[in-house]
């Protein structure tokens, strides 16, 4: 089954708002291993409206609609769609009554706060109720009206020669519940197939460099797929395969995934969905009773965020450094001034200093230690931009590696913190 996603709203055009329907509905999308092809937006606008859903009609078995369902004059999507369709728009009754209901609340008198007459509600609501309010108790001929339990405007289902239309509001607080109450499960039911993935993350290696390396296994993949996504100092490997039942399709991604962790072997520090490098190392000190202090230059605390997030690290987290200048080198980690001297803040010298220091002065058993140059300004010929030498403490044993990292001063940092994570892991 394809499927096209259609945002309405002028506001995502002009660049007002971040389109977020789209990006969650494409995960939701990928969950249920249907195929997004296309993903379209289209401002408030009826007839550039009317021509987007035809060609989406005549291309996707699924569409689904966001945006443009509320009461105002700019709100044309049901009105576009019954035109695309050539169908009647028609009072739905349910609706109607939902939304003289609405306005009952909202009229509720709460200062004499006696519950008035049914009668006496209806028309106080009555007169609330704006020509325009009314529009959304219209539905398009012959389809499924969803309640909207956070909104006025209620969404719609609509079957037309074997394919799916979906519309649902525009605010994300009335579109997600919706979504995920209604028509997620009704998508399920729809596809006959399971789809199982897996995720191989892996770092300490760059992105041409790990797709080059299983090249050939992306050529020749239909199912299970292998799905490459880069991050950060990071490369995660999505394995999906679809089958008639679970136990098959989890069959059909065991001799790919064994394959992956053949030719990736300890670059790989996990294969779940949700864990994260910095999970894997707080996991890892936990396991081993291991206590960890960090002394940061360049990534000035990012490396002690990113630990400081995980719940938990307080059991394996003491304290951190962020010596930025020299001085505080000297002063807090016992870095000596010949060593900064002779070798420069950002040397292998330094950088282990600086590890056996943290070390040292809080007797952890686990350090990492991490000085470089970030950019923009501050590179030389030797010591160009993006050199950072990360020094790793383990139970009296020290490690210092040298790094050239490519990309702004984010980049390099970001990427300084992965480093220092995997070193610690490995
Ligand atoms: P309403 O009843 O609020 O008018 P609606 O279904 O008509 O709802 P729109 O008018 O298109 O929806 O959008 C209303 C608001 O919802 C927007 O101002 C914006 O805040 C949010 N919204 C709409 N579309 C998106 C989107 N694709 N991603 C994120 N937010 C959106
Ligand atoms: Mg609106």
């Amino acid at each position: 089954m394809t499927v096209e996603l259609i945002s309405v709203g002028t506001e995502l055009l002009l660049g007002n708002i971040v389109n977020t329907n789209a990006n969650y509905l494409s995960k939701k999308c990928a969950e249920l291993g249907l195929s997004l092809f296309y993903q379209i937006t289209v401002g408030d606008n009826e007839n550039r409206l009317i021509d987007t859903v035809k060609t989406a009609m005549s291309r996707s078995d699924i569409i689904i609609l966001t945006g443009g369902l509320g009461p105002t004059q700019d709100d044309l999507t049901k009105e576009a769609v019954a035109k695309a369709l050539g169908r009647k728009l028609v009072m739905d009754e349910h609706s109607r009554e939902r939304i003289l209901k609405y306005f009952d609340r909202i009229s509720y008198d709460k200062q004499d706060n006696q519950i008035q007459k049914a009668s006496a509600i209806a028309s106080k609501a009555l007169s609330k109720i704006t020509d325009n309010n009314w529009k959304q108790a219209l539905k398009i001929d012959d389809c499924f009206v969803i309640d909207n339990d956070n909104g006025t405007a209620p969404g719609y289902i609509i079957k037309e020669n074997h394919k799916i239309i979906f519309l649902l509001p525009g605010p994300p607080s009335e579109m997600i519940p919706m979504f995920e109450q209604k028509m997620f499960p009704y998508l399920k039911e729809t596809q006959q197939k399971v789809f199982i993935s897996k995720m191989v993350k892996i770092c300490g290696i760059g992105e041409s460099r790990a797709e080059t390396r299983i090249l050939d296994l992306i050529e020749k993949q239909t199912n299970p797929t292998i799905a490459p996504y880069a991050k950060s100092g990071e490369v995660h490997f999505r394995i999906t395969a679809s089958a008639d039942n679970e136990n098959t399709a989890e069959s059909m991604i065991q001799p790919l995934l064994k394959e992956l962790m053949n030719r990736f072997g300890d670059n790989i520090y996990t294969t779940s969905e949700e864990e994260t490098l910095e999970d894997v190392v707080v996991k890892l000190l936990q396991k081993q009773g291991l206590k960890l202090v960090t002394a940061e230059s360049c990534t000035g605390g990012l490396l002690t965020g990113r630990i400081v997030n995980i719940p938990g690290a307080s059991s394996v987290f003491t304290e951190g450094f962020i010596t930025y200048s020299n001085e505080s080198k000297m002063k807090y980690l016992g870095v000596d001034k010949k060593t900064l001297d002779q070798y420069g803040a950002v040397s292998e010298e330094t950088a282990t200093q600086m590890v056996k220091g943290a070390a040292d002065t809080t007797g952890c058993e686990a350090a990492l230690a991490i000085t470089g140059i970030a950019g923009p300004d501050g590179g030389t010929k030797e010591k160009p931009i993006g050199l950072v030498y990360i020094g790793c403490y383990l139970k009296g044993i020290v490690t210092v590696r040298e790094y050239r990292l490519r990309g702004n001063r984010e980049k390099i940092r970001e990427q300084s913190v992965i480093h220092a994570l995997d070193l610690l892991r490995r």
